[in-house]
Parts: C-alpha cells; structure tokens; sequence
C-alpha cells in the first residue's frame, strides 16, 4: 500500500498578488480589527467600524467600499487605499435537472474547485470544498484521485458562500433587515473536495465568519464538518468550531477501513471512536451523523450493518447510507436498492435514523465525492486506483497511437 496518509500538501505555484492591498474577506473579528488599526483608524473606534464592515459584507453582500453609505467619504477613502473585498470567481455553472447547481470556481493561482448548492423541501444546502484535491486517498473518491492540492484560505472558503448567495441573488434587498429574509441557503457542509481538519485555521475562521451574528449568520447546528477521521483535531473542532460533526466511516472494521479510508492505518476505528464518545455536546438533538458509502459485495452485507449497530452502540448517532457515485474509471459498483434497504432496515430497527441520501446532480457530476477540476491534468490512471484498492488490474485496452490520453 503506497497512498499516503500524511498531510503532504504539495506547494503549487500561485501567482502574485496583483494588488498589496489586503483582503476583508475571511479575516477574523481580531485579524480585522488590527489590519483597521494598523491602516490608520482610532483604536476607540476598531470595534464599531468592524461590525459595520461585517455587516455590509458578510449581510448585504457588498464589495464596493463606495456603498458603504453609514460611512464617511474621507474613511471610505481610506479603506480603498488599504483593502480588497474579494471572493473568488465562478468560472462555470452546471444546472442538474433536479435544480442542483454546481459551480467551478476559480482561486489564486488559477486552481478551481467545485461549489455545490442542493435545493430541498424547506431547506437548502451547500457544500463546500476546503482544499484543492485531497491529500488523503479513500479508493472510492474522485477527488482522491487528483494529485495537486493546497490548502484554501478563510477568505476562500467563506467566499464560497458568498459567491453562491451572489449566483442565487440571495443577498437582502436594501432597506430590509436581512434577518427577515427566507435563507435560500440555511444549511452548511463541509464535504466538498478535500480534508477541513488538514487546513484547520482556515475553516475555523471561516466557519466563525459563517456562526456570527453579524456574519452569514448560520445556526453552529446548520453547519456540518466531515472528516475521514483525523483524530487529534476532532476534539479541537468541538473546541474552537463547535459544529456539528459528519464522520466518513464507511467500514466497520480496520481491515476494511485501512483499505478504503488509509487514514485508518494512522488513527484506527478504536482511537476515533473514543474522539467522538468525547465530543461535546452529544444528544438526541445534537447527534453525530456517520457516512456509509455503500459499495457492491465489498461494506454492505448484513453482518456489516449488525457490526455499525455494535460500533455505534451509546453514540447518539444518525447513519446516513451513501449509494456510491460512480465516477469514470471507479474501481467500484453502487450496491444493489434492495441491498441498500435491507441495510438501512437492519440500522433503523436498532434504534437509529438511517436515511438513505438520494443522489443529487449526477447528471452534472455533482454528487457526494465526485468532486474533481477537470482541468487539474496530473492524475491517477484507473491502474494505480486499483492497485491501491488491492482489486484485480483492470483490462487494458488498446488504443490507436494517435488517440487522445484518457483515463
Ligand atoms: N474529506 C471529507 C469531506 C469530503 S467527502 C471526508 O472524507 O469526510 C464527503 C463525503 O463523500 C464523505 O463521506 C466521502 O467519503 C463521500 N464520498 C467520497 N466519494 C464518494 C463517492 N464516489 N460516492 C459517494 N460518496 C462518496
Ligand atoms: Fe479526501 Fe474525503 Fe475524498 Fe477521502 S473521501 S479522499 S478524505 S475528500
């Protein structure tokens, strides 16, 4: 087994700055109110000018310093000379028949990474990425399979809200109070592209940017982390985010977990089972959901789904079952319906909510782990996946010399 399980992010080039000027976006309440001081604004007056600031940011959308109309003229010059209000860019939209939007974004350095909105029955959900690719290589992810990876930035990150509420005109009309608005997006998940606890200062400071009152101004209990499990940071989220906390188990045993989820050689089910008996706040209200990707004849017979009953046992827990999404070059199979059902019944007679999540945006390739830049070229080939999932090397095909490289 070669995949690494260190949080090795590879630098990639960036390009300059084209401006020194700082940007607002992504800064924490302290980090801004110093960046104030230090450009020149009264020490008695830092605490108000980054509400206000705050507010036309982060709840009326508004990138140009000139439409800060409770401001003075002179002090909004002074702004502009010192400071950006920058959210990356949509390169692309994808709209899936099932209205799921999928956005191509691009950030410093020309990288992109993908931005998901999941529009529901009273509610609406997006999903964030945290990382360009994946440092970590769980067999049955796209996202895993990309090579290059960094870290995003706080202001990467939270622009990723930003630039959806952008898209779906989201922001309050001038004059209404923006807490009378209906929040086309009310529910934040970080299962994008990419590990949030390998980058974990930038998604704190994003997601306190996302809590605040005075920021976007989302409910701790509509924003949800999931992790593959890097165990020593989950008691710090609880700590320092305090969201609630989505777990990507998908194997109930290490044998299993250790192929699918490398992590698990590094922190193994035992040791991630006693972070999560120690999080904070567990209850029937405040629950920790576990992911379970469901994968043909490999996690989803029913020993498998009595042995999750065992793991999970005192945990108040909610197991949301996965269909596999397959993405091209997968060295799996969605499980059967009627072999999801029985899993998911064996689950729910236990005592635990165990939804099955219909796949959204398919069409669109937008679904849960199909995130991937398509135009990210260094990648693995459907060999090296296998190879890495311990599965029988795929059948070769032949291709004329001058044929296009496909995976
Ligand atoms: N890195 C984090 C968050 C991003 S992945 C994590 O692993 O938790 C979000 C979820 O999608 C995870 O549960 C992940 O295991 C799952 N996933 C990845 N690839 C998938 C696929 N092809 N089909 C279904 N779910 C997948
Ligand atoms: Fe990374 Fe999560 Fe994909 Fe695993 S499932 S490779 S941790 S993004």
């Amino acid at each position: 087994m070669s995949a690494p399980i260190v949080q090795d992010v590879l630098p990639l080039p960036r390009k300059l700055p084209e401006t020194d000027r700082v940007n607002l976006v992504g800064l924490t309440r302290p980090s801004l109110r110093e960046a104030l001081i230090a450009a020149g604004t009264p020490e008695v007056q830092a605490k108000m000018r980054v509400n206000q600031l705050w507010q036309w940011i982060y709840q009326k959308g508004v990138r140009d310093f000139d439409a800060m109309t409770n401001l003075a003229k002179d002090y909004r010059a002074l702004l502009k000379d010192h400071f950006a209000i920058e959210v990356p860019e949509i390169v692309t939209r994808s709209v899936s028949a099932d209205g799921t939007r999928k956005y191509l974004v691009r950030i410093a350095g020309g990288h992109e990474i993908e931005v998901v909105y999941i529009p529901e029955d009273g509610r609406g959900t997006l999903c964030i990425s945290s990382q360009v690719g994946c440092t970590l290589t769980c067999t049955f992810c796209h996202t895993g399979t990309q090579r290059l990876v960094r870290n995003l930035t706080a202001a990467e990150i939270v622009g990723q809200v930003m630039l959806a509420r952008d898209d779906l005109g989201e922001w309050p009309k001038p004059g209404r109070n923006p807490k009378d608005e209906t929040r086309l997006i009310s529910n934040l998940v970080l299962m994008g592209m990419g590990e949030p606890l390998y980058n974990f200062e930038a998604v704190r400071d994003a997601m306190l940017i996302a809590m605040d009152g005075e920021g976007i101004s989302l409910s701790r209990r509509r924003i949800t982390l999931s992790t593959s499990g890097v165990v020593p940071e989950i008691a710090r989220a609880g700590r320092e985010i305090g969201c609630m906390l989505a777990i990507s188990l998908h194997a109930t045993t290490d044998e299993l977990r250790n192929k699918i989820v490398p992590i698990n050689r590094k922190y193994p089910i035992a040791q991630l089972f006693e972070a999560l008996r120690a999080y904070p706040k567990l209850s029937n209200s405040e629950r920790i959901t576990f992911e379970y990707v469901m994968l043909k004849g490999v996690n989803d017979s029913d020993a498998d789904a009595r042995q999750l009953v065992r793991l999970i046992a005192g945990i108040p827990a909610k197991i949301n079952l996965i269909p596999f999404n397959e993405w091209p070059g997968a060295p799996y199979q969605r499980s059967d319906w009627d072999r999801i059902e029985a899993f998911a019944n064996i689950v729910y007679k236990a005592g635990y909510a165990s939804p099955i999540r219909t796949p959204r945006g398919e069409d669109i390739m937008a679904a849960c782990g199909q995130l991937k830049s398509a135009t990210e070229r260094a990648r693995k080939n459907r060999f090296q996946i296998a190879a890495e999932a311990g599965l029988p090397e795929p059948e070769r095909i032949v291709r004329r010399p001058d044929a296009p490289d496909v995976h």
